[in-house]
């Protein structure tokens, strides 16, 4: 038997574990696909800066169960399993995961590690647990989000800045919205007038923007507020605290000879983890590309190309070249930015695509695997 072990069930998990199943399978008949989750359920974490406002992101648009699209393939030809992988043996093929409280070792012919990057903070805007977690961690943040009166966010990435924006749209006067940048303007990294747009935005919703300042240090004073030290010297006090910074790979389980000094796996181009024939990385986890869903998509469906020529004799090939850097960032329902390659793009580019649900729509047709989010599996 061929046993292709699937570390991780998110955008790229599912994408490969269909793939394989799709156009692998019939070429290779003893193919087993093992895939591992820690939740029954995919997130859609694009929604997150959304859903943070009670009542616009529905739990079925943004949670679905994965299994059911599996039923479609011959039952011995893949199994889901839910559980999280706490440890990897490179020497004798095995990977440990934890399923119901007990160790389970798992045999593989090849390894894929798919298991993303999540905030230390353990914000659901990833998965972080099981179904019944999540779905209890968004109650408690969306009742926090109803009660505060005050939110500051820390962090002036996509994510930050996206989610200050669905906030101060939203509530406008109603609640004060902060945001700390570290630099003059969001967006580090981005063409200097894509972040000057979503501040001037931002500002237009009443948010409040902290300019050139770090978050020191976060503690919880007598009245239950979060208090918020600034490298600048001063102190903010929150009803709510976002950190939407340092976002770190899912790699703890991972030895770290294979990892870098940032925890992400070193990968050869054609996605092999650096040194080993039979493990592969892909997406967040890996060195090779930004971490955005973007890349993540065109490396799992390039992955599963691999993994199939692996399989079949064919060639392994290194991921074809991109444009780089491109991001689309909504700022509230009806405004948006973005930068495609060096071109700026137009709000309503942003806002009549991603920013009308986050192709949370897209979702039934990845669990079904016909997409993984725009492109066909
Ligand atoms: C709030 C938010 C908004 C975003 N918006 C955008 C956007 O607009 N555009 C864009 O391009 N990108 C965006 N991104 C980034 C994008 O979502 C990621 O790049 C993408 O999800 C990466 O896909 P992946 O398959 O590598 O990981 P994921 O889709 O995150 O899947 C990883 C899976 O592995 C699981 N896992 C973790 N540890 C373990 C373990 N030990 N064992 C088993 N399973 C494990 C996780 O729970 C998760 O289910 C956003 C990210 C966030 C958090």
């Amino acid at each position: 038997m061929v046993t292709v072990v699937i570390l991780g069930a998110g955008f790229s998990g599912i994408g490969i574990a269909h793939k394989l199943l799709k156009y692998t399978l019939p070429k290779v008949n003893d193919l087993k696909v093992i895939l591992v989750s820690v939740s029954t359920h995919h997130f859609w974490n694009l929604g997150s800066v959304r859903r943070v406002i009670p009542g616009e992101v529905e739990d079925e648009q943004i949670f679905r169960e994965i299994a059911p699209g599996f039923e479609q393939y011959p039952k011995d030809a893949f199994e889901f399993v839910v559980g999280a992988a706490t440890g990897l043996d490179v020497a004798s093929n095995r990977a440990q995961v934890s399923v119901g409280g007990e160790t389970r070792d798992i045999e593989y012919s090849h390894l894929v590690v798919a298991t993303g990057s999540s905030y230390p903070t353990k914000l659901p805007f990833t998965t972080i647990g099981s179904h019944e977690e999540m779905l209890e961690s968004w109650r408690e943040l969306q009742d926090k989000v109803q009660q505060a009166k005050s939110i500051v966010i820390s962090g002036a990435g996509p994510t930050g800045i996206e989610t200050a924006a669905e906030l101060a749209s939203h509530f406008g006067d109603s609640k004060s919205i902060t945001i700390i940048l570290e630099g003059d303007i969001p967006l580090r990294g981005f063409m200097p007038q894509v972040g000057k747009i979503a501040a001037n935005d931002l500002a237009s919703f009443g948010a409040k923007l902290v300019r050139k300042a770090r978050t020191m240090n976060s503690s919880t004073n007598d009245n239950g507020q979060t208090v918020v030290e600034l490298s600048n010297g001063s102190i903010l006090e929150a009803d709510l605290y976002l950190p939407l910074y340092g976002s770190r790979p899912n790699t703890q389980f991972v030895p770290t000879h294979l990892l870098d000094d940032r925890g992400n796996l070193k990968l050869e181009t054609n996605l092999r983890v650096q040194g080993l024939h039979n493990v592969w990385g892909v997406g967040d986890v890996g060195n090779l590309e930004s971490k955005q869903l973007i890349y993540a998509e065109r490396q799992a469906l390039h992955l599963g190309s691999n993994i199939h020529a692996a399989l079949t004799g064919g060639n392994v090939k290194p991921l074809p070249w991109t444009v780089t850097p491109q991001v689309f960032v909504t700022l509230g329902k009806d405004k948006g930015t973005g930068q495609y390659g060096w071109f700026k793009v137009p709000g309503f580019g942003v806002t009549t695509t991603k920013g009308k649900d986050f192709f949370m729509s897209r979702g039934d047709g990845l669990i079904a695997g016909k997409n993984i989010v725009r492109s066909p599996i």
